[in-house]
Parts: C-alpha cells; structure tokens; sequence
C-alpha cells in the first residue's frame, strides 16, 4: 500500500463499571491498511463493525492479559468470522493462560471447532513479532499477581505504546522513552488508589508520560467515578505531564 500513515482506532474506552457510550477494552492500529487488534472487551467486536467493516481483513489479534474485560468478545469474533466466510489464519498472542482459555471455548462451543483457523502465541517477557511493516514487542506490567503485558508497536518510524491494566510500572516507562504516543489505562480518581491498587490514577499517568517523555498521552479504561471527575483528572495528570492528552471517545481515530 506504501502508505505512511498510522491510524490508532480506539475501539473501547470503559471499564467494568460500565458508562453507557464506551464499551470495554479495544484498540485498532492500522499500519499501511493492515489492522492491529489489542483486546476484545465486550463491544468492541460491535464498535469494529463501524470502524473496520471488512472484519475478515484481521489476521492478528493481541490480548494484554485474560482479564474478562479484556477478552470476552474472542469467541464472538470466531463466530462471526466463521459466519464470515474467513479463509485467513487469525493469530491470537496472549500470556500462556491462554491455552486454557482456547480449550474451554472449545469445550463450550464444540461447534466452533475447526469452523476458522486459529494460531496462538504464547507471550513471555520480551516477545517480539514482526511483518515486513511493523514490529510488535512485549513488555511485562504490574498488575498485581496476575500475568498482563503492555505492548510497544513500531511502524512507519513511529511508536506506540499501549499499557493494558497496570499500576505505574518501570518496564513501561522504559519501552515507552519518547514515544509518539502512549495508551494508558486511566482507571479512577486519585482520592480512590485504595479500591485499584492494581491500576493506575491520574496522579500516577501524568508522571508515567513525563518521566516517559512521551508526545500524546491517551487515557483509556475509564471508569464512571473518573469521568465524573474529568476536570480533576486532567488537572492531576497536568501537574507533572506537559504534552498533549487525549480523552477519546469510543472508534476515535488519532492519526499519527
Ligand atoms: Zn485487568
Ligand atoms: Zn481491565
């Protein structure tokens, strides 16, 4: 396609506790027309059917981490390719409890099986993949006990970073040194750490993206309780932060 462009769709913006115009976790990139999926919340296989309608052009699917939130609509998106008519190798990477996963669906769904090829990848600290456009590597994040990634994606000499859930973590901050842009979970406010310790505040993005140095800051995974107090938000990540901060809504698209 030899385009130069790089498109960020975010697909779902909201958490657990659900806001009625953002669907859970859910990202687009595509690098020269090729679409990059990271997490499948539920809604997102909905918000691609605006944002990438030809579904059967994805043939990588990445997942941060086995959290529902972040991976209820994988099984929806294998019907629906099925249904589809997909003739692609749909590759899914994933942390190894993945395995597990793959098999229950295959339990749950025994109709599903074979219906569309499915390739997964087991993702261990520093994976790295790669096609003649893009590269996409690994980080480990610190999402308490549970095993959860954040991924950096380098293409047309520019780089994403994109942090999955994760309190403020070091491995990021490293991967993410003068990025063009970071995707940061941005859970809830300050004055509640207490009920995410596992997450990340306002407080503690704002100092991720200054001490990152990052460009564009996004903030995603928002809850209720955050986007009630927005004002405050943007004034506590302000305090330490300098560049540019999206709040997207859901299918935004930031080109690059
Ligand atoms: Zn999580
Ligand atoms: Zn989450």
């Amino acid at each position: 396609m030899g385009s130069s462009i790089l498109e960020v769709t975010i697909l779902g913006s909201g958490a657990s506790v659900l806001s009625p115009d953002r669907v859970l976790a859910g990202l687009m990139i595509e690098i020269a027309g090729e679409p990059l999926i990271f997490d499948m919340g539920s809604g997102v296989l909905h918000r691609l059917s605006c944002s990438l309608p030809e579904l059967t052009r994805i043939e990588h699917l990445f997942i941060s981490h086995l959290h529902v939130d972040h991976c209820s609509d994988v099984v929806a998106l294998v019907q629906s390719l099925w249904l589809m008519g997909y003739d692609k190798t749909l590759n899914i990477y994933g942390p190894k409890h993945l395995e597990i996963m793959a098999k229950a669906i295959g339990e749950s769904f025994p109709y599903l099986i074979g219906k569309i090829k499915v390739k997964p990848h087991f993702i261990i600290p520093g994976f790295q993949t790669r096609s003649k456009d893009w590269t996409v590597t690994a980080f480990p994040v610190n999402h308490g006990d549970f095993e959860a990634y954040g991924f950096l994606i380098e293409a047309e000499g520019k780089r994403v970073i994109y942090s999955g859930d994760t309190a403020p973590s070091h491995e990021l901050i490293k991967a993410a040194k003068g990025a063009d842009l970071l995707i940061h979970e941005c859970s809830l406010p300050d004055r509640l750490k207490e009920l995410a310790p596992n997450h990340s505040t306002p407080g503690e993005v704002g100092k991720v993206a200054a001490d990152a140095e990052v460009k564009t800051l996004v903030i995603t995974h928002l809850y209720p309780e955050l986007l009630e107090e927005l004002g405050d938000a943007l004034r506590s990540i302000r305090a330490s932060f300098s560049g540019k901060i999206i709040v997207p809504r859901d299918t935004q698209i930031i080109t690059l």
